[in-house]
Parts: structure tokens; sequence; C-alpha cells
């Protein structure tokens, strides 16, 4: 079946009492119980709320898992993920991942005794190499952020399955309709449904898929302890953006690779990060791993100056962090997402002062490349 047809039939599409056209909000937290001696299948909304489930199923179906969950974040969705594991169990951990993932292991799971490895992941041997007799987990992110650095996820997969670990990757960037993780061999996916999947800047929301039912109850058992469940109207509202998830990020893909050619054709533009772009490093393995570039390029300015000079004059796109949304928007890594980060470090990384990142909208790509155009200043048109 074409992915179209599946973001609309293959999850839930239509409320099974009454045939709606859409699952109903159920604003509950209890359900009535005719046998008190046998529960039926809700009981209480932490545990199972039927339109949180509705989505559950579909991110399941599309990321061709066995359980889907819907937490409270992104964020929540990958913590919960990382509570798999235990005090003193050893996980390798690609370096350039979301801030955020990068903020909770070095200090909530760090003071409760999990011991990570960063490693550059997009070289495979440096991952074999950081792997221990405790290593239990592997968490890889492709393509990275902001500068779109690509990770083998086959041979990362094969790398998991060689020596018994977890593997777990954030697929918040591709969605399961450019890329699918678990069908190369990952057991987990998580994702901010903040992003793409909810795609339009309007809420928060994590999701979790695991391809094998035995670690999916792990999960889901962490998910009705721990508690960080996503809310019914926020559930709701994933499962409405995910119905137009392949025309929204077609069109932003499309869109994004003629900016990002149109980027690396001035001169004022240094260098232009987009895996769909010839020249990206690791353009090949992503070629071989997903379906397009995707909607985010992040493109180098002369200096920090120049970058702000920039930001302030845009239009069209918001700037702000985030990325995702039917709006173009443009963070600036110096002061956002890499703003906890030493400036050696960052500049080690190669996230200069000059760097800017697009999450490419759906506005009309021409009247952004004029927006850009002029906010750059004619002086320094043409390469
Ligand atoms: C935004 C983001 C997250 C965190 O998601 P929240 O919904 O903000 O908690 C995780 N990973 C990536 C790649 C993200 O862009």
């Amino acid at each position: 079946m074409n992915d179209r047809t599946r973001l609309i039939h293959a999850g839930r599409d239509r409320d099974p009492h009454t045939g709606a056209s859409s699952i109903p909000i159920y604003q509950v937290s209890t359900f009535d119980q005719p046998d008190p001696e046998h529960l039926g299948a809700y009981d209480y909304a932490r545990s199972d709320n039927p339109t949180r489930e509705a989505l559950e199923h579909t991110i399941a179906v599309l990321e061709g898992g066995a359980r889907g969950l819907a937490f409270a974040s992104g964020m929540a969705a990958t913590s919960s993920a990382l509570l798999l594991f235990q005090t003193g169990d050893h996980m390798v951990v690609g370096r350039d991942i979301y801030g955020g993932t990068y903020r909770v292991l070095t200090t909530l799971f760090k003071r409760w005794g999990l011991d990570v490895t960063f490693v550059d992941s997009t070289d495979p041997e440096n991952v074999r190499r950081a792997i221990k007799p405790s290593t239990r987990g592997l968490f890889v992110e492709s393509p990275a952020n902001p500068l779109l650095q690509v990770t083998d996820l086959r041979a990362m997969a094969e790398l998991a399955r060689e020596h018994d670990l977890i593997a777990i990757t954030d697929n918040t960037f591709m969605t399961p309709h450019l890329q699918r993780p678990l069908e190369l061999g990952f057991d987990i996916v998580v994702h901010s449904a903040t992003k793409f999947l909810g795609g339009h800047s309007d809420l928060i929301a994590g999701l979790a898929v695991t391809r094998e039912e035995a670690l999916g109850r792990r999960l889901k058992a962490v998910q009705n302890s721990f508690g960080a469940i996503l809310g019914p109207q926020d559930a709701w509202l994933v499962l409405r953006g995910i119905k137009t998830l392949a025309v929204r990020l077609e069109e932003q893909q499309r869109a994004a690779g003629d900016i990002a050619r149109w980027l690396q054709g001035r001169a004022d533009v240094r260098r232009v990060f987009y895996p769909g772009l010839e020249g990206h490093a690791g353009r090949e393995i992503h070629a071989r791993q997903a379906r397009g570039g995707g909607a985010v390029v992040s493109f180098e300015l002369a200096d920090g100056p120049a970058a702000v000079a920039f930001l302030k004059r845009v239009k069209l796109p918001l700037v702000a962090v985030s990325l995702g949304g039917v709006e173009s928007i443009l963070s600036y890594p110096v002061t956002m997402s890499h703003a906890a980060m030493p400036r050696e470090e960052r500049l080690a990384r190669g996230i200069t002062d000059g760097l800017v990142r697009l999450s490419v909208g759906l506005e009309s790509s021409e009247d952004l490349i004029a927006d850009m155009e002029s906010a750059l200043g004619p002086a320094s048109r043409g390469a």
C-alpha cells in the first residue's frame, strides 16, 4: 500500500463504536466496570485511553513495529525508553544527538548510575570500540542535529545484534514516511511528535515504538508506572497531523532541496548541510536507509554578526527553536539548541557562530528564497 494511503487508513481510521470519521477525544480518567471481578479493556486512563491507544496503534503500524506508546513529550518518550536500563549498565551514544537527550543522560541518568560513552557514530568503528562487557544499549540519531551528519543505521543494528544491545534511535527528523529504523533492525524508535508528526507547531508530544512485543510490554510497564503519558486532546491532534504527513513532508522536502541548492550557489554562504545535497558527507548511506533528505537545511554565514543580522532581517520564517511545522522556522544553535555547550566544544563539533538551521515549512519556496535573499543583502549576491 502506498504510504499516503497508509497514513489515512492503516491506523484507526474511524471510531469502531459509532463510525465517526475521527476517534473521539475520550476526556476521562476512569471507566465503569460492570463486572468488578473481571475488569474490562479500559480501567484507568493512565493505563489506557482509547484516543491515546488509537495513536499508539497508528504509529506502531507506520513504523512497522509491534507496540507503540505515546508520551507527554519527545523527552518523556526518550527518558522512558532509557528507564529500561538499570544502574551500572553502559550505553554507547552518538555524540551528535538532540541536546535534551544529551542533558538527561549527563545529569539525571548519570546521577542515577547509567554509564554513557559518547562517540562520533558516523564511523561505526568508533561505536564498536566503545562497547564493553557492561554495554547494554546503543542510542544514535540520523541525520543528526544541526549538521545533518549521517550514521549508518544498518551497521548500528548489526553491532547491536552482535553484542546483544538494545538499539534505540530518534527518528524525529525523518518520520516513518522517510525512514523506518525498525525495518533496518533497530529495537526502539523514539519521536518528538511535536515536530513533523504533529506538524502544526501547536502541541508537545512524544512517541516510542518497539520492534518486538516483549520489549513493548516492558516499555508499556514503564509508561504505566512512570506515568509520563500523552493526554487525549494532544493524542487526537497528533492523529490529525499524521493524516497529512506525506503531503506535507514531500512538499517541504522538495522545497528544502531547492533552497539548499540556492544557498549553495551564493558566495556569502560558506557551507550548506543537507543530506540530499551533492557532496554531503554520508549522502550515499543516507540514500540507502531513507527516502529523501528531509526538510531541515543548515547553512553557515561568514560569522556571528552576519548570522544575527540575517535572522533579524528575515520576515517570513519564525526565528525560534523547534522544527517540523507548516511555517518555516529558523533557529540559531549558538543561543538556542547549543547554548549550554562550551564555545570550544561547540566549535570543535563544527557548530560555528555563523551557523543557522532552517526547517522548511509549506510556504512557496520562491517566497522563502526572495525573503532570505533580501535578508542576506544584495551586496554579496552571486557565486
Ligand atoms: C524536539 C526534539 C526532541 C525533544 O522533543 P520534545 O517533544 O521537545 O520533548 C527530541 N529529539 C529531537 C531530534 C528533537 O528535534
